[in-house]
């Protein structure tokens, strides 16, 4: 990384967690931005700054047993990472999905510091969840599955402590279970203990949609420092879940022709734009597959995922990957800048690997790094903390205003980083830039902890 600091972290990031590659691909895209600051402050290596930045305060892992429908019992493994509290309370969302380990759950703490640092408002890095697949089971084993999940959980978190929220798998009906369980242990209503609540009992209006939107205020930003905006651009959407679905309302509404989303399975191709009423129903109301788009559209088409998802071989202006990590590898990249992309945004966490991240910077495509892009939800949670510590609530317009607002500031910092350290449009190095200054001022004031 031509710094020896960093590479002597970096290099025992990699021996401790030799078992761990999505960690380790994380903190090695974060180190490899810092060289510039690192190297002006040669201070952080007596402070043991970075060591202490890749180890987690609190990682906790616990046994969640509950009961199926059949009266199997079945034991799923839940974590809670406590990363960095130095910015304010723990922050981050929840996954429930078969493929949560370890690792995962490190690589989304450790990017959440860098994403809630951004967001400028009070909040430190933290991620959990579980190996649990909430596909195909009743509503009877999801709340099960979720009071059990809390029974260990409420013991490490608090409205100051550590606030969830969702993420892929835990949407407004498990929150609410999980709150209603926090609430029948610690009998007090903490309205916020938990985010991404319903309405009626603390929720905030446009926290549904504040991803997604975030996404694409960050986008029109980032295409009007460059001389361009979403008008008439041609994009595709890996994903067809909360962020998704709401990057293509908000992309639409700017006037882009959205031609193509996805889910696990494979991808729908709709040549004269994606109707989203149709999605919406497919995915918020009956949870179907991707597939079931074709019965709403005759002129589109269907193209199963075997080996890599076949959507980002379809050609568009703008690729927004908004399913899960490592979504684009080098292979997608290369066919994504030969179809013609000029900008990708990335909805979901890590969703491009190191290797594609840096061939589309090698190949000028505007790239608008996760941490900044995605933290839109991030930031309207803190939002929800702030009404329910107000007691108070704003309207959707008044939310959706102060996301903007929000997301035009962290592409600001993103392109002021990038400019004072000669760095163009790579808004990658922008925002880790940025956030782990942000960061580092922090924990040096606070002391060796
Ligand atoms: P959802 O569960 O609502 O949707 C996830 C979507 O991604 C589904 O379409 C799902 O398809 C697809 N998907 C999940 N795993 C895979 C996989 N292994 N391969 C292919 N497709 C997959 O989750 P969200 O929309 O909330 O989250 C999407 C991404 O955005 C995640 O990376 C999350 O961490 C990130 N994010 C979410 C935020 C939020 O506020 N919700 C905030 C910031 C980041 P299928 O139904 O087939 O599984």
């Amino acid at each position: 990384m031509g710094n020896a600091y960093l590479d002597k972290v970096l290099n025992e990031v990699e021996k401790k967690n030799s078992q761990e590659p999505e960690f380790v691909q994380a903190v090695y895209e974060v180190l490899s931005s810092l060289k510039a600051v690192v190297d002006k402050h040669p201070d952080y290596e007596k402070m043991a700054l970075l060591e202490r930045l890749v180890e987690p305060e609190r990682l906790i892992s616990f046994r969640v047993p509950w009961i199926d429908d059949k009266g199997q019992v079945q034991v799923n493994r839940g974590y809670r990472v406590q990363f960095n509290g130095v910015l304010g309370p723990y922050k981050g969302g929840l996954r429930f999905h078969p493929s949560v380990n370890q690792s995962i759950m490190k690589f989304l703490g450790f990017e959440q510091i860098f994403k809630n640092a951004l967001t400028c408002l009070p909040i430190g890095g933290g991620k959990g969840g579980s190996d649990f697949d909430p596909k195909g089971k009743s509503d009877d084993e999801i709340m099960r599955f979720c009071q059990s999940f809390m029974n260990e959980l409420q013991r490490h978190i608090g409205a100051d402590v550590d606030v969830p929220a969702g993420d892929i798998g835990v949407g407004a009906r498990e929150i609410g279970y999980l709150f209603g369980q926090y609430r029948k242990i610690k009998n007090i209503y903490e309205a916020g203990v938990l985010t991404g609540k319903g309405l009626d009992y603390g929720g905030s209006l446009a926290r549904k949609e504040a991803t997604g939107f975030g996404l694409i205020y960050f986008m029109r930003e980032m295409l009007k420092a460059n001389g361009t905006s979403l008008q008439g651009k041609t994009v595709i959407i890996s994903g067809s879940g909360n962020v998704a679905i709401y990057a293509c309302q908000k992309a639409q509404e700017y006037g882009a022709k959205v031609v193509a989303m996805s889910d696990s399975n494979g991808c729908v191709y709709a040549p004269n734009g994606i109707n989203l009423d149709a999605i919406k129903e497919i995915k918020e109301e009956k949870r179907g597959r991707i597939k079931d788009y074709l019965n709403y559209d005759s002129t589109a088409e269907y193209m199963e995922t075997v080996d890599r998802p076949r959507i980002w071989d379809i050609k568009a202006d703008i690729a927004l990957p908004c399913a899960t990590q490592n979504d684009i590898d080098i292979v997608s990249a290369k066919k994504l800048v030969e179809n013609g992309i000029m900008a990708i945004g990335e909805g979901a966490n890590m969703p491009t690997t190191n290797e594609a991240i840096q061939y589309f910077l090698s190949q000028n495509i505007l790239l608008a790094p996760a941490k900044a892009a995605n933290a839109g939800g991030v930031a309207t949670s803190a939002l929800e903390m702030s009404q329910n510590s107000m007691r108070f609530f704003w309207t959707f317009d008044e939310v959706n205003e102060k996301l903007d607002r929000i997301m035009t500031n962290i592409f600001n910092q993103c392109q002021k980083a990038a400019q004072e350290y000669n760095m163009g449009t790579n808004y990658v190095a922008g925002a880790n830039i940025a956030a782990f200054r942000k960061i580092a001022k922090a924990m040096r004031s606070q002391g060796v902890i």
